[in-house]
């Protein structure tokens, strides 16, 4: 493809583009396809003549379209808010079309540098102090592995240099919750430590927060058994029900011990761009490593996931090999982000942040979550003052999570398995029926209704439509 091709083929994309996002909200949430259905659609041979690029665009429409979760839509309430700003749709657009590549500050200075200065704005605009450096990882997990193996390192003086896990003689062990994210367990498990030496703390019955007693505890046996304590993370804002582990307390603990305190806030790091929600990571600057995705609330698009570490040294002399053909006279003067997590080659991620901060604005940014933060304020409201109708739990954030509870066949409040069914069939419905879509999720071993609110195109109205729809369908 020439530039000129690709200067008229990229107008008509942009143009689709911003014709499918205007034409969301008449699509239903959920994709509509069976498992299959889009793989059937395309030749099972790669193609060996060039195709047109309107047959393709059409193909894009036909095959692909109808196979997308429309995370979007102003009536999705699942999971979490995947919010895709057009302004860092650019930013993703400006990253391919230049084509850089990142492999050292030689191979791109301005990917180097450009990430620097949006990860110092992002520690600004989170309140962070000066202590904390940053980069940016494809994911929130990636940022996880990282941190666990920056503890398995710390705790195991460096084993890697040597013979690694095996020569450590006693269990290293994690500290976490029942309620942090999978990705936690799978970070603990790759970076070596063996799910067996992951040990979920006592949390509060109401809040689910990470009880500091407990894990004092916890810590204590192990020390007594023979155990080493490597890692703690602590989640502010953990999946379920958006839980507050207690940052301050748990670093108290962490620093006493000498244990790495890892804070996972990937959801609710966006919270942080507004100074009255800071309260909720509290104690946060005597943590180790904080990682938040500006990929979900905020709305930077995927993949922007921000780590922040205060010992960078540390960092790199974990994740540095610095193999002779990499080296340079910069060395020393510069930052070399691959020795700051696992990949070599980075993309231009930057650029994302940089154009939707500089283009949306943070005041316009901030102004959005505050609107959602006061919508679920709203809705949670409604669903605590209405009969059969519970929350149950807190919320902090954007996050309600409510189950309907009306009187069983004897009259009294329907329990157990016929709860479940109950709660699974009006969700249901309304996830067929592609008006809204709403994650189903467990809490205490029953089945409840997590509604997330926060996509870019949510406002109050189709938060009442949400709650006309749930209501109707019980
Ligand atoms: C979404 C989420 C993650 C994982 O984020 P990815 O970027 O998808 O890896 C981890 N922890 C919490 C609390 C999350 O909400």
């Amino acid at each position: 493809m020439t530039p000129a091709e690709f200067r008229e083929a990229g107008h008509a994309l942009i143009d689709w583009i911003a014709d499918f996002r205007e034409h969301i909200p008449e699509q239903p949430v959920r994709a509509q396809v069976e498992p299959g259905e889009v793989r059937r659609s395309f030749p099972a041979e790669p193609p060996q003549k060039a195709d047109s690029f309107s047959s393709l665009m059409a193909d894009l429409e036909n095959k692909v379209v109808p196979g997308i979760t429309q995370v979007q839509h102003p009536m999705h309430y699942g999971w979490f808010p995947s919010n895709a700003s057009l302004a860092s749709v650019l930013g993703d657009i400006a990253s391919s079309g230049l084509g850089t590549l990142g492999i050292s500050w030689e191979s791109c200075p301005a990917l180097t540098e450009v990430e620097e200065v949006v990860c110092d704005w992002m520690r600004q605009l989170t309140g962070l102090s000066e202590q904390w450096r940053g980069t940016i990882h494809d994911t929130a997990s990636t940022a996880c592995v990282t941190a666990m193996i920056l503890a398995r390192e710390r705790a195991s003086d460096f084993s890697k240099n040597g013979n690694g896990l095996q020569s450590v003689a006693s269990p290293l062990v994690v500290y976490s919750t029942s309620q942090a994210h999978s990705s936690i367990a799978k970070a603990v498990q790759l970076a070596g430590f063996g799910q067996h030496n992951l040990r979920y703390i006592d949390e509060d019955p109401y809040t689910r927060a990470m009880l500091p007693m407990a894990l004092s505890e916890a810590i204590r046996g192990d020390l007594a058994a023979g155990h080493i304590p490597a890692g703690i993370v602590c989640s502010v804002g953990a999946t379920g029900t958006t839980a507050m582990d207690p940052v301050a307390e748990i670093a108290a603990i962490a620093n006493e011990h000498n244990i790495w305190l890892h804070v996972d806030a990937a959801m609710a790091g966006s919270a942080m761009l507004l100074p009255e929600y800071r309260h909720l990571w509290e104690g946060v600057e005597a943590a180790d490593s904080v990682a938040w995705n500006p990929h979900k609330w905020m709305g930077t698009i995927l993949d922007t996931a921000l780590f922040y570490v205060r010992d960078t040294a540390h960092l790199e002399r974990v994740m540095s090999t610095n193999p002779a053909y990499l080296q340079s006279s910069a060395d020393g003067q510069v930052i070399q982000y691959r020795d700051w997590g696992i990949p070599l080659g980075r993309r231009f991620r930057a650029l994302k942040l940089w154009f939707h901060l500089s283009l949306d604005g943070i005041d316009a940014i901030q102004a959005r979550l505050r609107r959602d933060l006061d919508n679920a304020q709203w809705f949670r409201e409604r669903v605590e003052t209405e009969k059969d109708w519970q929350v149950l739990a807190p919320v902090p954030l954007q996050t309600v999570c409510i189950r309907h509870e009306p009187p069983g066949e004897d009259g009294q409040p329907m329990t157990g398995e016929d709860l479940d069914a109950h709660t699974l069939e009006w969700v249901g419905r309304i996830n067929d029926s592609g008006q809204a879509f709403l994650s189903p999720s467990l809490l205490d071993g029953r089945w409840m209704v997590r509604v997330s609110i926060g996509v870019e195109g949510t406002t109050r109205k189709h938060v009442e439509q949400l709650w006309d729809l749930i209501q109707a369908s019980v």
